[in-house]
């Protein structure tokens, strides 16, 4: 089902912006800088959103606020997977730029794969310009060391969790973080001052958990947890709709109880799901009200932070952005989770809400992830403090009057191994077609190309009988992502001429093999 998107038109969107110009420059002179809220799940595709009319999720909080927020419904993670996203929203650049080619595990601390110190994040700057912040929840930016953090899902020889030390936090001054940890039931904390071996389990669901801790950081009884003389930025990074220690059922029940009634084939509307004999179709059969209720979860738990963010009297002057790290196919072409290229695994729920700046309306503009910080920095009134080495664009002028510069594609990018990665798949995705390029394996590229607008579930690649387009996609938009983004791709990856060497067939490809 395709959305129908409202456009300004040009003479509406030039008294508009005439209109925010005077309002920005009046108020500049009493207010201070905006405060910045950011809520963000892990693994939460945008198809769960009830508005989007797609998946039939219950999330009456996200319905009410695309009612009051710019809605970006083409918005993507260009490497869906965990900790390349994670960085791409801290450094606003691609993984080759900021060094997180893979996710952050013990098995590539070795190859230094974590966010670097010396990155100036979006929060470096907001910390220098005197906010305040805070960031709770689930970070994943650290390569964990050995001896490993003594925790559930660390082990002799592999580990995912790891502590953050202040000096790497990024101007966080208020810390309720873990690095990754996916017990959802009884997750883990480091506080801000505790030690590398003084986390706290808690038992409790974690979005729970960490509502109500965002609550407090916004309620701030008695100035104890942030100054309240300053404006802040707070980050809620939830682990579900994430899967747990066993696949989606770490939800609670009434949550679940929510789609009492609800068959899987009610729930499953998606036909790029294998319902009968499929890799993952006792999965989706199972599953799908588990991740379901998760999001119904997520969702209320979101609505009592922004409820609390009303009380304070904070609605007018906090930007409240809602986004995830990655989608999930939740066995959608044969696939269980993230990395490639569907639209399941790459779109991403944005909506952003700043009262009296932003208009509420659809959008289908192709913003990518590292386009987030200079974006939100021009906004808070500090583009002139975007450092040099950023790769996003700033897209605050349509933010703000729908008009400005609009890219033509997002990049796409996924490598499967530490030592090469030179490997693994690159694409394109246009606000018709999405090009996916794919050598993991073989010496061979194999090639897809869907027709998003003619089949938006990407049924039939269409790469054989189209290598004129084909053609035209890697040249004109897929080889400047390369050069722009460093990527080491290049560098066998014959520009000239690419495209006869392509290998164009007629099934889906990559479907074994790529998910993490
Ligand atoms: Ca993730």
């Amino acid at each position: 089902m395709r959305l129908k998107i409202p456009k300004l038109s040009f003479c509406t969107a030039g008294v508009t912006f005439l209109l925010i110009s005077a309002v920005s420059w009046n108020r500049s002179v009493t207010e201070s800088h905006p405060n910045l809220l950011i809520v963000y799940p892990d693994q939460m595709r945008a198809q769960a959103m009830g508005f989007m009319k797609q998946d039939p999720v219950i999330t009456p909080t996200l319905d009410a606020l695309s009612k009051s927020s710019l809605v970006l419904t083409n918005a993507v993670a260009n490497y869906p997977v965990c900790s390349p996203s994670r960085a791409m929203l801290m450094t606003g650049k691609y993984p080759f730029s900021n060094h997180v080619t893979y996710n952050c595990v013990s098995d590539a601390a070795h190859f230094e794969i974590e966010l670097k110190e010396s990155e100036r994040c979006w929060s470096d700057v907001l910390r220098d310009e005197g906010y305040e912040l805070g960031y709770i929840g689930k970070w994943h930016l650290d390569a964990p060391r050995r001896p490993f953090v003594k925790c559930r899902n660390n082990y002799t020889d592999f580990a995912w969790n790891e502590w953050c030390p202040p000096h790497r936090r990024h101007g966080f001054s208020f810390w309720y973080a873990y690095g990754t940890y996916d017990y959802h039931n009884q997750p883990m904390y480091w506080d801000t001052d505790a030690g590398r071996d003084d986390f706290h389990l808690v038992d409790e669901w974690g979005p729970v958990h960490e509502a109500d801790m965002a609550i407090r950081y916004i309620q701030n009884e008695n100035g104890m947890l942030r100054d309240p003389g300053k404006p802040f930025a707070l980050v809620v990074a939830m682990n579900p709709p994430h899967d747990g220690m066993k696949d989606y059922e770490e939800v609670p029940q009434n949550y679940v109880d929510l789609y009492d009634g609800f068959t899987y084939k009610d729930l499953i509307n998606r036909p790029n799901v294998v319902l009968e004999g499929g890799r993952y179709s006792g999965f989706a059969r199972e599953q799908t009200k588990n991740y379901f209720a998760m999001v119904s979860g997520v969702d209320e738990q979101f609505g009592r932070i922004l409820e609390a963010l009303s009380e304070k009297g904070l609605d007018s002057n906090t930007i409240v952005l809602f986004l995830s790290d990655h989608g999930n196919c939740m066995g959608n072409h044969e696939h269980h989770g993230k990395g490639i290229y569907y639209e399941e695994s790459m779109r991403i729920p944005f909506l952003i809400r700043w009262p009296g700046k932003i208009e509420a309306r659809f959008d289908d503009l192709l913003i990518s992830v590292p386009d987030i910080y200079p974006t939100l920095l021009e906004l808070m009134g500090f583009g002139e403090k975007i450092p040099a080495g950023v790769e996003g664009e700033s897209h605050a002028s349509i933010f703000l009057t729908g008009e400005g510069e609009r890219p033509s594609s997002q990049f796409y990018l996924w490598t499967p191994q530490l030592i090469n990665p030179a490997l693994g798949m690159r694409g394109i995705r246009t606000n018709r077609y999405t090009l996916a390029i794919d050598r993991s394996y073989t010496d061979r590229y194999n090639c897809c190309l869907y027709d998003n607008r003619n089949d938006p579930y990407q049924l039939n690649n269409i790469a054989s009988e189209n290598p004129d387009i084909v053609r035209q996609l890697i040249e004109q938009e897929m080889d400047p992502w390369l050069e722009k983004t460093g990527d080491p791709w290049s560098l066998t990856w014959p520009c000239e001429n690419s495209a006869d060497r392509l290998f164009l067939n007629d099934e889906n490809l990559s479907n074994t093999g790529y998910d993490y």
